[in-house]
């Protein structure tokens, strides 16, 4: 055997408590093992409708245009981003966290007129802001994120298509940290766009982005495609507008791909949407409301156990999300060497925390096929064992106890 082959790969089976990725449902990685198909094959294409029939609840939206995008999260915002948006055009960025940061950047890669409507780290944007925003820029795409685990806030997002609308312009959402763990209203909100991925409340591995677009966004961008040299068909021309500045993420040509037409694009990744399909399977045959509720009480369990232990949980309990809970690190903590002991001694991780909440908390997750009872208690038992450790004088099995209590509260 040569001695570079390395060994055969045996991961430790970790117990992912932080904001995502998480452990993936048996179900969905068995799903992943099944044998390959040509991307042409009518079985192929068969799973490829079935994929989008049943994303359209998970996203609570009827559009015909709900799919998959091959690439972690990030590659369908950016697809939706460099699809509906053509340099010059305002994008309107409602702001509350990290991932705002990351919609003003791919923003400005398009080289769109930037417009940030920024709240500090912990709040949400009040709607009445938002509209007279709108008002204010006339944006042509106004994008927000919905649950944004980077602070662990949700934006309320009622009403945001009507205004959107009323104002001629285009919404777009992140829905990554939420759908399929907090209600995701695509058609109730009225907004165009929505994006999600596989590795947080949906229990997958990342690698394939869900994607859901109105009648109305996909005419605008369909009205944008660009026919590539040599495929050009009769019955497509090149679009009159503005070009989408993107091959791969040109939401046009994966939308003619989807389509009955098939057109080339890439090559759809088989295995990924063998894992997208089996997530939307678990997920709508446990129950959307069932699902919700059981982030509902994991998030409530993390928050009380928290509590019980003498921790203070970051952020404004109204607008927190149900799936990520925050937690301020204790003065004299080491919040570094408390997340090595969890995960040397207990082989579970939590996550830390960036840019203006570095070093300050933690982040807890609790999603898809984690959102469990026995794994929050689990986590909050080791958390207490590890603070103690470290120092930080809390009460014996206060932790359990107090999520214990909210379980059968
Ligand atoms: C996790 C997360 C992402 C990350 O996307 P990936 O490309 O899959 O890493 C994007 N947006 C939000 C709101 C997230 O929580």
């Amino acid at each position: 055997m040569p001695p570079d082959l390395f060994g055969e790969i045996d991961p430790p089976h970790r117990l992912l408590m932080g904001p995502g990725p998480v452990n993936a449902h048996p179900r969905v990685l068995r799903a992943m093992s099944a044998d390959l198909l040509g991307q042409f094959d009518p079985e192929m294409t068969g799973y490829m409708e079935q994929v989008m029939a049943l994303y359209r609840p998970i996203f609570g939206t009827q559009n015909r245009w709900t799919f998959l995008i091959d690439g972690t999260a990030r590659a369908a915002i950016e697809a939706s981003l460099v699809s509906l948006l053509a340099p010059g055009d305002t994008l309107l960025v409602v702001d509350f966290g990290r991932f705002g940061l990351l919609l003003r950047e791919i923003g400005e890669r398009i080289g769109a007129k930037i417009e940030m409507l920024s709240v500090p780290w912990g709040e949400t944007v009040p709607m009445d802001r938002i509209a007279a925003a709108i008002e204010r820029v006339a944006p042509k795409v106004v994008a927000s994120v919905h649950g944004d685990t980077s602070t662990t806030m949700a934006q309320p997002l009622e009403g945001l298509g009507a205004l959107c609308r009323a104002a001629g312009a285009y919404s777009y959402v992140d829905a990554t940290a939420t759908l399929g763990g907090m209600a995701i209203e695509t058609d109730k909100w009225g907004i165009d766009v929505v994006t999600g991925g596989l590795q947080k409340c949906l229990g997958g591995p990342s690698g394939s982005a869900p994607i859901t677009i109105s009648d109305r966004a996909a005419a605008h961008i369909l009205a944008r495609r660009h026919v590539e040299r040599g495929i050009a068909r009769d019955d497509l021309a090149n679009g009159a507008g503005s070009r989408i500045g993107s091959n791969y993420f040109d939401l046009a040509m994966v939308m003619d791909y989807w389509s009955e037409k098939r057109l080339n694009h890439h090559t759809e990744a088989t295995t990924m949407l063998y894992g997208a399909r089996e997530c939307a399977r678990v997920a709508l045959g446990e129950g959307l409301e069932a699902r919700f509720a059981r982030h509902a009480a994991a998030g409530r369990a993390v928050t009380a156990g928290a509590r019980g232990l003498g921790l203070t949980v970051y952020g404004d309990d109204r607008f927190r999300m149900t799936n990520v809970t925050g937690i301020v690190i204790p003065e004299g903590v080491d919040g570094e060497a408390v997340r090595r002991r969890m995960r040397d001694d207990f082989e579970i991780e939590i996550g830390t925390a960036f840019g203006p909440l570095t070093g300050k908390v933690w982040r807890i997750g609790a999603m898809g096929y984690n959102a469990m009872k026995h794994k929050v208690l689990i986590t909050l038992g080791a958390l207490e064992a590890v603070l103690r450790a470290e120092g930080f004088a809390c009460e014996a099995g206060a932790g359990v106890d107090a999520a214990l209590r909210s379980y059968e509260a």
